[in-house]
């Protein structure tokens, strides 16, 4: 158990001007130790229901979800500084999930298996009370991945947000009862991560802890839970490849690329932060890459026209800041003064990729260019790193799209494309990125345990 020191209150502040915007109580371990006791008894009754009304509510959330997006969107502008288009498409997203979850209640089944002597079924069973552990670079979306699926499957689901951004979760947890979804079974417990977070770790009332967030803190977490045994599903670190073939549509893929890393101001786990340039084609990309940078409009998240907003924090901002020392950039765009968190849009050239600002996790707008000779120095640079989460290929060539797609050891690769993330697709990460898969056509699955009996007809 950590000795961490109770917080008594969280500062929200808003990361384009700094203002407070909220001070949130922090949960403490008796918190937690009283919202997991409330949750197992709501689980209780949420599993016995019949899976049509599971579906039923589960949609009705879905709904009054839809019936708040700009409200919820709002509250994503002033608590984490995102653009208001890109906050409305994450409220979308939770609606969305919940919809995507709730089709799938009535499709959980198990299955019957041709044994010798008897009859052999399986059931998938609800795990009981799930621990999501959200950071605070997409807060709503992320905690839908673990909310959603979670309560079809038929369990009970306690929610710590990241210390910076509790408010949408708390307006989550809100509806979520405007809806009819019974009370205690979806809480949410605002609080610091080596108290209430550590908590819910070490619980043994908790049968799952899904965390999203940096490798780091997930290596700990998943050292805790093996002490239970206790599941987990790990969604980490990440420093994808953008992989340009000099065959590539090279119009395309330079004007793909900028938002590609800069989304999000950069705070995005599947940002393709290594732009890997084919040698013969890297001058003329370079070229047509300068002017999407130095174009993209920085300032007010809260302005239609914006593309990127501020930086999470003032420590981020100190954390970029040290990727990249003066004398390093190539390509740059502009920002704002302050206050606020900001820092402009960033290429940089001309460094190993051992470099850490080519090889660590720099969680802002920043990427390298990096050139290669052949397919295989391209393979080779790609897997060059201990994350494997996201990348892209830019090719004309099928065959080499096919080729490098499965050579490449990452989780979500797209070619010719940045996409990423799709609830009807799954997602997670190689190596050090991630444990488990999140979304697509087993997101349920992934919060039930198998039971197999076995009944004898020779008795
Ligand atoms: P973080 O690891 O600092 O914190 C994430 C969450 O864990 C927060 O809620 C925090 O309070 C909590 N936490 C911290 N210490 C804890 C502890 N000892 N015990 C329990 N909980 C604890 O990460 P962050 O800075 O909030 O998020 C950014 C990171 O998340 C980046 O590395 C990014 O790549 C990663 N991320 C990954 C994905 C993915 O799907 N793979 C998605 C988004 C973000």
């Amino acid at each position: 158990m950590s000795d961490a020191p109770d917080p008594v209150a969280l500062e929200v502040l808003n990361p384009a001007t700094e203002e407070l915007v909220a001070l949130v109580p922090a949960a403490t371990r008796d918190d937690v130790d009283a919202a997991v006791a409330r949750a197992a008894a709501a689980q209780r009754t949420w599993a016995a229901a019949a899976p049509a009304d599971r579906a039923r509510l589960l949609r009705r959330f879905a709904s009054v979800v839809d019936g708040h997006i700009e409200e919820l969107a709002q509250l994503e502008v002033r608590e984490a500084g995102h653009t208001v288009g890109n906050a409305r498409w994450e409220a979308g997203n939770v609606r969305d999930l919940l919809d995507f979850a709730a089709g799938g209640v009535e499709r959980l089944s198990g299955r019957q298996i041709p044994v010798p002597g008897g009859l052999d079924v399986t059931f998938l069973e609800p795990l009981g009370v799930i621990g999501v552990i959200a950071p605070w670079n997409f807060p709503m979306p992320i905690a839908a991945w673990g909310l959603a699926p979670a309560l079809a499957a038929g369990n009970a689901v306690i929610l710590k947000p990241a210390e910076t951004t509790p408010l949408t979760a708390l307006r989550l947890a809100g509806l979520a009862l405007e809806a009819g979804i019974p009370e205690h079974l979806f809480q949410v417990l605002p609080g610091t991560g080596p108290v209430a977070g550590d908590a819910l770790v070490e619980h043994p009332g908790v049968a799952k802890i899904v965390f999203t967030g940096s490798t780091r803190v997930g290596k700990q977490i998943m050292a805790k839970c093996a002490d239970r045994v206790k599941r987990v599903t790990l969604e980490l670190g990440g420093k994808s490849p953008n992989i340009v073939f000099a065959d590539a549509d090279l119009d395309a893929a330079a004007a793909a690329a900028p938002m590609s890393f800069l989304d999000n101001t950069g705070q995005d786990c599947c940002a393709r932060t290594r732009i890997l340039v084919q040698r013969s084609a890297y001058d003329r990309f370079l070229e047509l890459l300068a002017p999407g940078i130095e174009g993209v409009r920085v300032g007010d998240p809260a302005d239609e026209k914006t593309q990127m907003g501020p930086l999470i924090s003032r420590a981020q901002l100190d954390r970029v800041r040290s990727y990249v020392p003066d004398g390093l950039t190539a390509i740059r765009g502009t920002a704002p003064e302050g206050p606020g968190f900001w820092y402009p849009p960033t290429v940089v050239t001309g460094v190993a990729p051992t470099a850490p600002v080519a090889a660590e996790e720099v969680f802002g707008p920043v990427a390298v260019v990096l050139p290669f000779e052949d397919e295989a120095e391209a393979v080779a640079l790609a897997n060059a790193t201990e994350y494997g989460l996201s990348g892209s290929i830019w090719t004309r060539d099928v065959g080499r799209a096919i080729r490098v797609s499965r050579a490449v050891a990452a989780g979500n690769l797209s070619v010719n494309s940045h996409s990423s993330v799709r609830y009807w697709t799954p997602f997670g990460g190689y190596k050090q990125s991630g444990l488990g898969r999140e979304l697509g056509p087993d997101a349920l699955t992934a919060f039930t345990e198998t039971k197999n009996v076995f009944i004898s007809t020779e008795a």
